[in-house]
C-alpha cells in the first residue's frame, strides 16, 4: 500500500511538473505585452516612498527593472499593496517565486494574474445557471481552469443560449477551444472571444472614444459636419481615417482593420500558434466588404462572435 501511493505521489509529482513546463512554454511562446501581479503584506505601509519599495523588491529578489510600482490603499482594511508589472517573463517568475520571510518586514503574498483570454461555451441551455452555488460552475473552474463565468445577455438583457469565462492558463484557453467542454454528461463546443473595435461615434477617430472626444461631430459615413450618420444623405461614402470609399467603421477600412487586430493581437497570436486559423483574417474580415455595421449591441454578442463561431464550428471541436 506504501509503494502504491508513493507510486502515486510520483507521478502526480511528475505531472505537476509537466503542467508547469507546459505553461513556462506557452508563456513564452505567446508573450504578453507585460506581466503585472500584487504584493500583499502588512509591512509594505512602512515603506513610504516609491525608492524604498523599489529598494526592498531588489534586495528580496534581485529584480529591479521593473515596469511600475503602484501603491493601492484597500478600501475596508486600509492596508496597502503594490501592483507590479514588468516587461520580461522571466522577471515575472523570479518575482512570483517565494520571498524571504523578512521581505517588507513581515513578509508578502503573491496575487498572480491571469493572461486576458476569454472564451464563449456554445447552446447552453437558458435556464442553466451560471453562478457560484452551481455545481456544473463549479466543475468547469475546477476541470477546464475557467473562472468568471457568466451568462451572455442580449442588448435587451435577456440571456442568450452561451455563456463566457475566462482562462488562467494559456493550456486552459487552448484546451478548451480544442475539445470542448463538458457541463455534466453532455458536451459543448467552446470558441475564442474576441473584442470587436468600436470607433468614436462622434468623430469617428480610432484613437479615442466619444466620452474623452473633444472633435466636431463628423457623419460616420460621409464624413461630413454638421449632421449625424442616421441623417445622412450622400449617396457616396468617405471614411473619416484613411478618406478611402467606405464607412469609418468597414470592415474594407485598413486603418481600421488594423485596429481591430492589434486590440486583439494576444488572443490572435494562439489561435495562429497553435493553427486553429491561418491569419488574423480568417475571423476578423480585414479587407472584406461583407460587414459594415456599427450597432448598439454588446460586444459580447457582436456580428464579430457570429462569425468566429461559424468559422469554428466548422473547424474544430466538431462532436
Ligand atoms: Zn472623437
Ligand atoms: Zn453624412
Ligand atoms: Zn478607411
Amino acid at each position: 500500500m506504501t509503494t502504491n501511493i508513493i507510486k502515486y505521489q510520483t507521478n502526480t509529482t511528475k505531472s505537476m511538473t509537466n503542467i508547469e513546463h507546459d505553461e513556462e512554454f506557452n508563456e513564452r511562446k505567446y508573450k504578453r505585452d507585460y506581466y503585472d501581479f500584487e504584493l500583499i503584506g502588512n509591512g509594505i505601509s512602512g515603506y513610504s516612498n516609491i525608492y524604498e519599495r523599489i529598494d526592498e523588491i531588489k534586495r528580496c529578489t534581485g529584480i529591479d527593472n521593473l515596469e511600475m510600482v503602484r501603491p493601492i490603499v484597500e478600501k475596508n482594511s486600509k492596508n496597502m499593496k503594490l501592483k507590479i508589472k514588468v516587461k520580461e517573463y522571466s522577471d515575472y517568475k523570479t518575482l512570483t517565486k517565494e520571498w524571504p520571510l523578512d521581505s517588507f518586514k513581515t513578509g508578502i503574498k503573491i496575487k498572480k494574474s491571469y493572461p486576458n483570454l476569454k472564451v464563449i461555451v456554445l447552446d447552453v441551455q437558458r435556464n442553466f445557471k451560471a453562478n457560484q452555488d452551481n455545481i456544473e460552475i463549479k466543475a468547469l473552474q475546477d476541470n477546464y481552469g475557467l473562472y468568471n463565468i457568466r451568462r451572455i445577455h442580449n442588448h435587451k438583457n435577456q440571456p442568450c443560449n452561451k455563456i463566457t469565462a475566462k482562462c488562467k492558463k494559456i493550456s486552459d484557453f487552448i484546451d478548451v477551444i480544442k475539445d470542448g467542454v463538458f457541463i455534466g454528461s453532455k458536451k459543448y463546443r467552446v470558441i475564442p472571444h474576441t473584442v470587436n473595435y468600436r470607433v468614436c461615434s462622434k468623430c469617428g477617430s480610432l484613437k479615442h472614444q466619444q466620452k474623452d472626444c473633444f472633435k466636431a461631430q463628423y457623419c460616420l459615413k460621409c464624413s461630413g459636419t454638421g449632421h449625424h450618420i442616421d441623417n445622412c444623405n450622400s449617396f457616396f461614402d468617405k471614411c473619416i481615417n484613411c478618406l478611402g470609399p467606405h464607412k469609418c467603421f468597414s470592415d474594407k477600412c485598413k486603418e481600421f482593420a488594423q485596429k481591430k487586430i492589434f486590440i486583439n493581437r494576444f488572443v490572435l497570436k494562439i489561435l495562429i500558434g497553435e493553427k486553429f486559423i491561418s491569419s488574423a483574417s480568417d475571423i476578423l474580415q480585414v479587407g472584406n466588404d461583407s460587414k459594415e455595421d456599427q450597432t448598439s449591441e454588446s460586444s459580447d454578442t457582436s456580428k464579430l462572435n457570429d462569425l468566429i463561431e461559424s468559422i469554428f464550428s466548422d473547424k474544430i471541436n466538431n462532436l
